[in-house]
């Protein structure tokens, strides 16, 4: 696994650091709620399975409010073709949760790129009438779209390329990977690196 890496974009001390950082700011915004003490304010994280699992499970321990967890899948798969020939995503919901009526929602996932997956997360958990949603990723892509997609949290921006690791994967592999790296390029078939 070592030997198909390129280039180390994040090591895991700074992955650690940017989340103490990005707990904190959650932390300190959910905290300036206002909540009856008699019924302390209680969060629901909505974990975008599967590439978000290893930065949810870290965040959360930083994190001293009281939550629940609420997994989510989320398929993608090429829809209708535009006139650039690019393939849009449709986007297949599983395990979305029937009851967030009234639920503060922190729905979380490991990269925003297209902000396709984002924006198909967010219509189906807005038809459960939450009382609030904000969404974080732990990646963001520079590039337009990402960049002018609304979200809450960020935790690191990145160039517009291809990483693994930290949970994210290449069909399926290096999601153990404990730094977020840049793979040979001899390693990605560019077709298959984006059909997730
Ligand atoms: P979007 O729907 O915003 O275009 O893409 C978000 C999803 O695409 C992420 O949840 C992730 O699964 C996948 N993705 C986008 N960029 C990358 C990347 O650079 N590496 C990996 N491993 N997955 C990515
Ligand atoms: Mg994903």
């Amino acid at each position: 696994m070592q030997q198909d890496i390129a280039s180390v974009l994040l090591s895991r001390r700074q992955i650690a650091r940017g989340i103490r950082r990005l707990a904190n700011r959650i932390a300190a915004d959910w905290d300036a709620h206002p909540c009856d003490p008699a019924n302390p304010l209680t969060i629901t994280i909505v974990p975008i399975l599967t590439g978000s699992f290893i930065f949810v499970a870290d965040l959360i321990r930083q994190l001293p409010l009281r939550l629940r967890i609420r997994l989510i899948s989320v398929s993608s798969y090429p829809g209708a073709a535009t006139a650039a020939h690019k393939a849009t995503l449709q986007h297949e919901l599983t395990n979305l949760p029937d009851h967030l009526r009234g639920a503060h929602v922190l729905l979380i996932d490991d990269i925003l790129d297209s902000g396709g997956t984002l924006t198909a997360a967010c219509q189906a958990l807005r038809q459960r009438q939450p009382a609030s949603l904000r969404t974080c990723v732990l990646l963001r892509k520079q590039r337009p779209e990402a960049l002018a997609f609304p979200v809450d949290y960020v935790c690191f921006d990145i160039p517009d390329q291809f990483v693994v690791g930290y949970g994210l994967d290449y069909n399926d592999l290096y999601r153990n990977l404990p730094d977020i790296v840049t793979l040979k390029p001899h390693l990605l078939r560019t077709e298959a690196a984006y059909a997730r």
